[in-house]
């Protein structure tokens, strides 16, 4: 996990140069401390997406939460309600948090890209680079047990690995005392319902994760 454990350095030191350590450093609440990161986020310029978006999608739930869930960037319904995973895809992720036992305000729900690319294509490596550190800054400060990677782009970009999805899931992978599953994105079980079972085998991971049941990797 030298990748993960690189780019968290990369982050931090990013962090620095931007002068923005003082969101990691402060003595603040941690839903203070993610308040403080959406209204720096909600003035985002740093990438084209910027232009096209209607609302930036910071990301929603429960900041002391030891789950969180992550995708890959804000589609139509997003774009227009400023929330993350609400059509047809978030819905089938609210049922399988409610499968885990848990509530959808129970957990935190971010994407690796907090603006819409125009026509839903996929982010750009260039938007994604710009955008994650904002991910990176809310991981660090919820700080959950189990975070679920949902889809290529979200596990690819967290990861720095290539793998298909289909080669990546079933596994976690380990940075500090965070355990990342990477499965595939609700959208993919929507046009292909095959893949349900290889999701709820993973979700599944994340739920022992959660209870403390660690997986062997
Ligand atoms: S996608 Fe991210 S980096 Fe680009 S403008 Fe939106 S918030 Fe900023």
């Amino acid at each position: 996990m030298k990748d993960v454990l690189d780019m968290f350095k990369s982050y931090l030191e990013q962090q620095l140069e931007f002068g923005e350590d003082e969101l990691l450093l402060t003595s603040r609440s941690k839903s203070e401390c993610l308040e403080a990161l959406r209204e720096k986020v909600e003035r985002c310029t740093r990438c084209p997406l910027s232009v096209t978006r209607k609302r930036v999608v910071f990301g929603e739930g429960s900041a002391d939460s030891s789950v969180a869930f992550i995708g890959e960037a804000p589609g139509r319904e997003e774009n227009e309600k400023g929330r993350p995973f609400i059509g047809s895809a978030g819905q089938l992720l609210s049922k399988a948090i409610e499968a885990m036992g848990l509530r959808r305000e129970d957990v935190y729900i971010a994407n690796i890209v907090k603006c819409r690319p125009p026509s839903n294509r996929v982010p750009r490596e260039s938007e994604i680079a710009s955008c994650l550190p904002y991910l990176l800054e809310q991981l660090s400060i919820v700080n959950p047990v189990a975070v679920g990677l949902r889809g290529a782009v979200a596990a690819q970009s967290i990861l720095k690995l290539d793998w298909p999805v289909f080669k990546l899931r079933g596994r976690v992978f380990t940075y500090s005392e965070m355990k990342l599953v990477p499965t595939y994105h609700p959208a993919a079980l929507l046009r292909n319902p095959d893949l349900k079972r290889h999701f709820w085998k993973d979700m599944k991971l994340i739920k022992g994760i959660h209870e403390g049941v660690m997986p062997s990797t």
